[in-house]
């Protein structure tokens, strides 16, 4: 089961959108998809209309409690299941904070519920917090939604910090899948601006950086109405618009990422130093 987190510490960027339509788009090809919401707000519970309340299972309780992903797991379709969140889940950073291996609770409890899935999403709070943390000790893959604007740059550098630091102590295969363009203005300066920059940036990664090899990748996602409303009907784009530039870009979307072939591990990986975290503040000074 390939594992792909979602994560940048901003909010607003697109990464529940991105989460919630890749995760459909990869069901309908015929994916086992299992969508993990590490959200307290709940966006992508509640974008298929699943608000649960205190006592049902939800994330919160598998983090915190003696409960397994298939406790609180739920099928919204055939081949796609998601895992919701409950605002309870606020807490479970500080309810683990004294816990010994408080940063694997997630990874641990995944590799006990692979059966079945090919593909497993994990939808981040905007935070680099122990849930994102948690998140990046459980993937394999990180895919980090970018909103195109003058300060996108601003935060990717210590963003790449924490996924550095994760990987040297905790999870030696993570590593950056890709940017992706969301809300993207297609033929504006700006957004070929930011495409540009990110693009230099990835590119001068070292073999031993966890973003070496990273792409913007080919589909940006455009700014689309029917991707803002869809959530208001529980709906994924593809069912509430699905000849949408929305539908069209995130089932364009899904096919590339389904194209990469799921990492290997390699031996340089495992040995990330310090230059590499020392390389990564240049992000933030990047011009964008
Ligand atoms: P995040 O999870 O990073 O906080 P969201 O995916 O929730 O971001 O997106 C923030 C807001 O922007 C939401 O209201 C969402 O519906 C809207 N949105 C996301 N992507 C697009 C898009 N491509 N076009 C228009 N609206 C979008
Ligand atoms: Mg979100």
């Amino acid at each position: 089961m390939r594992v792909i987190a979602i994560i940048n510490q901003k909010g607003g960027v697109g990464k529940t959108t991105t989460a919630v339509n890749v995760a459909a788009a990869l069901a309908r090809d015929g994916q086992h998809v299992l969508l993990v919401d590490l959200d307290p707000q709940a966006h992508a519970s509640i974008h298929f209309g699943i608000e649960i309340g205190a006592e049902e299972i939800s994330a919160y309780d598998v983090l915190t409690r003696d409960m397994a992903l298939a406790d609180a797991a739920r099928r919204v379709t055939e081949r796609f299941v998601l895992v919701p969140s409950h605002i309870d889940l606020v807490g479970a950073e500080l309810e683990l904070a004294e816990r010994p291996q408080r940063e694997t609770v997630l990874a641990r409890k995944l590799a006990a519920y692979q059966d079945g899935f090919d593909v497993c999403l994990i939808d981040c709070a905007p935070s680099l917090g122990l849930l994102t943390v948690n998140a990046l000790a459980a993937a394999e893959e990180i895919i980090i939604p970018l909103q195109p604007h003058f300060l996108a740059l601003q935060g990717l550098g210590r963003l790449l910090q924490t996924v550095t630091l994760v990987r040297q102590a905790l999870n030696p295969r993570l590593r950056v899948s890709g940017v992706v363009l969301c809300m993207h203005e297609r033929g504006t300066k700006l957004a070929q601006e930011v495409q540009d920059d990110v693009a230099r940036f990835l590119a001068r990664a070292a073999p031993g950086d966890a973003w070496f090899g990273a792409r913007v990748f080919a589909t940006t996602i455009r700014r689309n109405i029917k991707l803002a409303e869809c959530p208001s009907f529980g709906q994924t784009v593809f069912d509430y618009a699905p000849s949408s530039h929305g539908a069209e870009d995130y089932a364009a979307l899904a096919r590339e990422i389904l194209a990469l072939a799921a990492p290997a591990a390699s031996p340089q990986d495992t040995s990330a130093d310090l230059s590499t975290s020392a390389a990564v503040p240049a992000a933030d000074a990047a011009p964008a």
